[in-house]
């Protein structure tokens, strides 16, 4: 008894150190939402996204670590990172293929380290697939028109909808009001 309390305390702390690492996406499922009606895809696959590209053309066109976190699905480290702490009036953009994401009317301070909002732009604009990995079960958020993994989302944020969408600031790029045009969403 007391091996097994140990092997899963070890495991559980190899999986909270080596968050950062990839890990393999055939484990995610959509997942549904209660307070989130996001895209409606009928699947237990992970979805086709519109904007395509090979591995190749991410490693050339994103930073390492961008491509780590978009494509990869790393987490970046809290508090060290471009936007946890940003208080600049605009949007914020996907990395990967520029799509409107969040709007900085709705990000808030969390606490945690990372940027984070109650809700995004639209809720066609990411999609939700379960996350089983690390031990855990967690709702994973990725771009709707790339499929870049961006963050997760929570139900402890404020109201009105009581969702915290984490996310990873290299995942974005923000933009300011004054600065958005139609060309930012490619
Ligand atoms: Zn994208």
């Amino acid at each position: 008894m007391k091996i097994i309390i140990t092997v899963t305390a070890i495991l559980s702390i190899a999986g909270i150190l080596f968050i950062n690492e990839e890990h393999a996406s055939h484990n995610d499922a959509l997942h549904s939402h209660p307070h989130s009606p996001l895209v409606a895809m009928q699947s237990d696959t992970v979805p086709t996204f519109p904007y395509q590209k090979t591995e190749a053309e991410w490693k050339e066109i994103l930073t390492s670590s961008q491509y780590r976190i978009l494509r990869k699905k790393g987490t970046e480290i809290p508090y060290i990172n471009e936007y946890f702490d940003f208080k600049g009036d605009g949007i914020y953009v996907c990395a990967g293929c520029g799509q409107h994401l969040y709007d900085s009317d709705h990000k808030y301070k969390s606490g945690t380290g990372w940027p984070s909002f109650w809700k995004p732009i639209d809720d066609s604009l990411v999609v939700e697939l379960e996350d089983r990995s690390f031990f855990m079960v967690r709702t994973e958020i990725v771009c709707s028109n790339c499929g870049g993994h961006l963050g997760h989302v929570f139900d402890d944020g404020p109201q009105p909808t009581g969702l915290r969408y984490c996310m990873n600031s290299a995942a974005m790029k923000f933009v300011a009001r004054d600065e958005i045009s139609e060309q930012d969403s490619k």
